[in-house]
């Protein structure tokens, strides 16, 4: 799904996809270029916690952010404020009544949830008159693909014991 037209490149092959912007990868990138480039808005905090450019990981810079960082709550916002936007643009079209999110940086919770919630109301089309989806994190995070995996194969099998 496009967010950005002729936005950053993506691995599919596209440019300007959601997943460029609001995603765990995303936030990896945006935390290395600002790292990479020295920039001023990099806290000793951050550093301390984070490491090296090459050393960032999404769980690092969620950990920063856990323990109060500003420039780690300001990345997670920007992708909160991205995943919201994409959210919008789904209930657009689709309406459901709640969105779950998973993947590995659902684990900074209410840090990029809120931001999100943000973005969603003030981006929806038909706000005021269309209820409001409830957007919240996956109870199993980034865990969720594979227990769902496992749990398809479970039932699959006890379809076949019964047959
Ligand atoms: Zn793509």
């Amino acid at each position: 799904m496009q967010v950005v037209r002729d936005g950053i490149r993506c691995e599919c092959g596209n440019r300007g996809c959601w997943e460029q912007y609001a995603s765990g990868n995303a936030l990896v990138r945006e935390a290395r270029a600002l790292m990479a480039a020295g920039s001023p808005t990099i806290t000793d905090h951050f550093r301390s916690v984070v490491g090296n450019a090459e050393d960032i990981t999404g769980p690092l810079v969620t950990e920063a952010a856990k323990q109060g960082d500003r420039l780690a709550r300001e990345l997670l916002e920007e992708i909160g404020r991205w995943l919201g936007i994409g959210i919008a643009d789904l209930a657009a079209a689709l309406d459901p009544g709640m969105f779950v999110i998973g993947g590995g940086v659902s684990a900074a919770g209410d840090l990029l949830l809120e931001p999100a919630r943000t973005a969603y109301r003030s981006h929806l089309t038909g706000r005021g008159y269309r209820p409001e989806a409830r957007i919240v994190a996956a109870e199993l995070g980034n865990e969720a693909g594979l227990v769902g995996a496992a749990d398809l194969a479970r039932a699959g099998l006890q379809g076949a014991d019964a047959s």
